[in-house]
Order: structure tokens, then sequence, then C-alpha cells
């Protein structure tokens, strides 16, 4: 597994640990953490892209990629940094595994890869037209693995994650420069910052706030487990991965309100850059194929997840 030390992939690491398996994470601690790893997992600090030949000669059946760049306004800013951290690394990562004749492969893509929906919810189906570089790099990977699963006989599975959140086990959110709501919202409630600045209060939708679709990062692993089962050889399969339901910014910092007991002042800003009015997925593709279907997915619910692991944390 790579990134198993950042947020989504500690959880997985945790899961599949529990569910039995081997698990070997290989991150390099830029953006994650050593202490996110869960015990029973062997950790290897490295980078993917020098590391993944001679880990891969060992012997694996299946590679887990979570590693990646993933701050959408330094995508913007710093190209570089995602084209060689993103498509590079993946790329040598699908060579080794070529080599190596790995046959599975799950991989951490994204909503951005879809940009600004014509429709909502979003299918699979719908054209993919990223607005940011970000997003940019995940569609290019997704590419490359759907010509390796032709060529080469790879079994992949793409998963499409919407806005993830809540935490797990003692694994949560910690990045370094938070950008995301829910934790933004939770520092408020901490004492860490004064208040929450809601970007735009314009937006085409029933509170003229932006609506997302938070799924549990615990139903997010599970997805994960799943699609190792469901891999196919020679096909590469792609995944939304949301519950379906959406919720405004308003409604979001309401119900951290009611989690946390505090007042947690907001305010109204200037819209976000690139920021889509409304993200919801279809998750029907899931559920029909992976048999997916979440379990956590109330909103009051995965918050409150978030705020223990928050409180626990200080
Ligand atoms: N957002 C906000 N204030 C913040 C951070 C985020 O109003 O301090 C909004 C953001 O504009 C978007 C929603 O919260 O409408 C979700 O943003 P986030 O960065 O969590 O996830 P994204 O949907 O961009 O992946």
């Amino acid at each position: 597994m790579t990134g198993g030390a950042g947020y989504v992939g500690s959880v997985c690491a945790a899961r599949l640990v529990e569910t039995g398996h081997d698990v070997v994470v290989v991150d390099d601690l830029s953006t994650g953490h050593e202490d996110a790893v869960p015990e029973g997992a062997r950790f290897v600090r490295a980078d993917i892209g020098e590391a993944a030949g001679d880990l891969l000669a060992e012997g694996y059946d299946g590679v887990l990629h979570f590693a990646a760049k993933s701050l959408v306004g330094e995508s913007m800013v710093d190209p570089a940094k995602y084209w060689n951290g993103n498509v590079l690394t993946s790329l040598k990562l699908l060579a080794a595994m070529r080599e190596h004749g790995t046959p599975r492969l799950v991989f951490s893509s994204t909503a951005a890869t879809y940009g600004e929906p014509e429709q909502v919810p979003i299918l699979e189906t719908a054209p993919t037209r990223p607005t940011n570089t970000y997003g940019a790099t995940k569609l290019a990977i997704d590419h490359a693995i759907t010509s390796y699963a032709k060529a080469h006989g790879l079994a992949a599975v793409s998963l499409r994650y919407f806005n993830v959140a809540g935490a797990y086990g003692g694994f949560g959110e910690r990045h370094t420069t938070e950008t995301h709501l829910i934790p933004i919202v939770l520092q408020v409630a901490m004492g860490t910052r004064d208040k929450i600045s809601i970007y735009g209060e314009d937006y085409p939708t029933a509170d003229g706030t932006c609506v997302r679709d938070y799924i549990h990062v615990l139903d997010l692993a599970a997805a994960h487990l799943l699609a190792l089962e469901h891999a196919v050889k020679g096909e590469h399969q792609v995944f939304n991965l949301g519950t379906g339901t959406g919720f405004s910014n308003r409604q979001v910092v309401q119900t951290c309100r009611e989690v946390t007991g505090h007042p947690i002042p907001a305010e109204f800003a200037a819209r976000r850059a690139g920021d889509p009015a409304v993200l919801v997925a279809s998750a029907d593709a899931a559920a029909e194929v992976l048999g997916w279907s979440p379990e956590r997915a109330d909103l009051t619910t995965i918050i409150s997840d978030a705020w223990e692991f928050t409180r626990a944390r200080g």
C-alpha cells in the first residue's frame, strides 16, 4: 500500500490488518505521519517511484495506491509538484507492477476528475473535464491504468472519492495545511480558530451555499476491500464513492454546532475559485457491482466521529 501513513490510507491499512491481510505501507512521510501506520503493518519509509521495484519483487497480490499530492490550490501554483509527484510516480509504480507481475491495483481517484458537472448525481459515464491540476493528474493516471489493464492484463479499480470525512480507531484527518471544511469547522470548536469563513452564499442551491456529498472514511475503506475482491483481470473499473446525498456548507456548520455544542461563529466570504455549486455522487455502480453500501452515511455520525478524533488529539 502506498500512502498508508495518510488519512484515508491509514484507515484502509487498519481495516486490512483487522481483516487478516499482510500489509506493507510505503510512504515518504512528506504529508503522512509514521504513527498513523497501524500496528501489524510493516512500514517502509521511501519514495514509491524509487522503492516500488525492489518491494514488488518480494511478491504481492495487490497494490492500493493512495500516495498523492492532494491540495487543489497548490496544484494550480506548483503544477510540476503534481505532474511529477502524482503522474510520474504512478507510472513508475505501474511499470514495477508489470515487471513483477503484481496482479491487482486499487487506485485513489477523485470526483475532481469530473470538474463542473452537467448533471447531478454524477455518474461514472459523465464527461471528465477537471478544472484544476490536481484533478487533471488523477485523470491522467486513470487513463494510464486503463491502458495497462488492456495491454498487460492488470486487474484495476479506480475509486473516485467525493468528500471524505470522519475518523476510525484513532486514525483521522491530520493535514498540516488544512483546507477541508469539516476539520476547519472543528478547529473553531476546539478554540484553535476564531471562526469559519463560508466561501460563497449566492450559489444556485437551496440555501445559497455549496453542496457536497460526504462519505465516512470507514465506508470508504470498506469499498477498497470490496474493490480488491472484485478486480477483474484485463479490466479497469471506475466507481464513484459518495452516499448520493448532498449537504450544504450551512448544514455542515449547523450540524457541527449541534455535535460539539460550540456556537461556531461563521462569516460569509467570497467564493473559492474552481468550486462547483453541487457535487453529489451516484453511488449506484458501487452498490451494484461491488455490493457496497455506506453504513455511516448520516452527517451527524460522520461529524461526531471526526469530533471525537479531534478532541482526543487535543
Ligand atoms: N469551504 C468553506 N470554508 C472553508 C473550507 C471549505 O466554505 O474554510 C467550502 C468549500 O468552498 C466547498 C466546501 O466547503 O464549498 C467543501 O470544501 P472542501 O475543501 O472541504 O472539499 P472539496 O469539495 O473542495 O473537495
